[in-house]
């Protein structure tokens, strides 16, 4: 009996665990930090989102934009155009937690001159995911909606580094690592970075999600249920 009542009880557990962890239903959407590639590899990373049919955002760092020929104009124009949003990751990448009221209202209108002729909604990701209740009233007041994500890729803490080094098998071992993260909440929005191991194997990425089963949606459809992003 005893044992009958402890399964069971297991039963429930697990299923109750089921139950509160988050579980997108095998949508997945691609959300990119743009902090400073060379724009023939976002180029690049354009093309093969069309090739896969994935609707992606990009978080634009102002700076970024500002060094690329006639501000990114030509490559903003594309992204728009090819279905994708465009988003605001401030102007030179501080952490908005460290500046007042009206050092992150700078920043991010600095960008928004770069970026207005090709948003018709303010989206912003605070550099470094950095923020508190008093930056994020700031952010509203300002009349941003702020967008962060449900899996991190944190292709930093290392991956990319290996890499850009060759290290052997380092790319397989990064691909096994981010479809298990994403797997973890099967699906959800994933943040990117326009690092060197992403941009140059952005087609192996996306058909290794493919091929577990998981289906490329739009930012609007993780937007419009959880305005509190
Ligand atoms: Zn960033």
């Amino acid at each position: 009996m005893l044992r009958l009542v402890l399964t069971c009880w297991s039963f429930v557990v697990v299923f109750l665990s089921g139950c509160h962890r988050p579980n997108f239903g095998g949508k997945l959407h691609l959300s990119f930090d743009v902090e400073g590639a060379p724009p023939e590899a976002l180029w690049a990373v354009l093309d093969t989102l069309d090739q896969y049919q994935a609707p992606a955002s990009f978080f634009v760092r102002g700076d970024a934009l500002a060094k690329w020929p006639d501000q990114g104009r030509g490559l903003l124009t594309a992204i728009r155009e090819r279905g994708h949003l465009l988003g605001n990751h401030s102007f030179s990448h501080p952490y908005f937690t460290k500046l007042s009221a009206e050092a992150i209202a700078t920043e991010l209108q600095a960008t928004d001159l770069l970026l207005q002729d090709f948003i018709t909604v303010r989206l912003m990701r605070p550099p470094f995911a950095a923020d508190d209740d008093r930056v994020r009233e700031i952010i509203r007041e300002l009349g941003y909606i702020q967008v962060k994500w449900d899996v991190q890729a944190a292709e930093y803490e290392g991956w990319d580094d290996a890499y850009v080094r060759g290290e052997a098998g380092s790319r397989e071992r990064f691909l096994r690592y981010l479809v298990a993260k994403v797997q973890k909440k099967n699906g959800g929005i994933l943040n990117v970075h326009d690092c060197r191991l992403v941009t140059e194997n952005l087609a192996l990425i996306l058909g290794e999600f493919q091929q577990h089963g998981f289906h490329f949606v739009p930012l609007e459809y993780f937007l419009a249920p959880r305005s509190a992003l």
